[in-house]
């Protein structure tokens, strides 16, 4: 098992790490690399988004900040008792995550917001590792069907036994997999994905994790 965190300079992807150049060329004090986890290995709880957004997460340095992606999942987690502080967009707001752990399927931001299943397999490694390395883990939170597939895989099961659907639940081993459309402006703008949608996975997310001991 690989460490769960790419170098800095990570060089499995050709296409990312080209596109990652491009960007520390272009804007030199982004972030431009790999975007670690958000929150302890200790947590109970472990969201698992697609990849960083260009000037959200890849540009601070910390999963979901600096994008409308954030402003939704962090109003959420603030509201469900998962974060602690105000979320300012900003890696040094001192939000803190409670029990929670926020990771990306895919570590490096991709053109277009879209990975190659190449680029998601080859990044599956670092996502098994993250998962392996939470021993109290008992739920996970897959933002859309790649993020969800690639964390089927990294659990060693098959999506056909875990299909993605918005508010479906599977038991895999000791782990709850909820599955929500990502938390995108598009999902939102198109009404795909409304906050009480979302706020519907995390209220079901609460009431497993308090039934379960700490
Ligand atoms: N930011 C992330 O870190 N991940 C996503 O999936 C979207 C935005």
């Amino acid at each position: 098992m690989p460490a769960s965190e790419p170098g800095r300079n990570c060089p499995r992807c050709p296409r990312l790490v080209a596109f990652r150049k491009t960007w520390r060329e272009r804007e030199s004090s982004w972030f431009n690399a790999p975007v670690p986890s958000f929150g302890s290995p200790d947590a109970r709880l472990l969201i698992v988004g697609l990849a960083p957004g260009l000037r959200g997460a890849n540009r601070t340095g910390r999963p979901f900040t600096g994008d409308y992606a954030g402003d939704l999942l962090y109003a959420t987690l603030s509201a469900f008792g998962f974060a602690h502080g105000h979320y300012d967009a900003r890696p040094d707001d001192g939000l803190t995550l409670v029990d929670c752990r926020i990771t990306n399927a895919v570590k490096c931001v991709p053109p277009e917001n879209k990975p190659t299943p190449a680029e998601i397999a080859t990044c599956r490694p670092f996502l098994a590792a993250t998962i392996a390395e939470m021993p109290h883990l008992c739920a996970i939170v897959t933002l859309g069907r790649i993020a969800h597939d690639s964390t089927v895989a990294a659990l060693g099961e098959k999506r056909a036994r875990f299909p993605f659907g918005h508010g479906a639940a599977h038991q895999a081993a000791s782990v709850m997999l909820f599955g929500s459309y990502h938390c995108s402006r598009y999902n939102t703008n198109t009404g795909r994905l409304t906050p009480e949608m979302f706020r519907a996975v995390f209220a079901e997310v609460r009431r497993h994790l308090d039934a379960v001991p700490a």
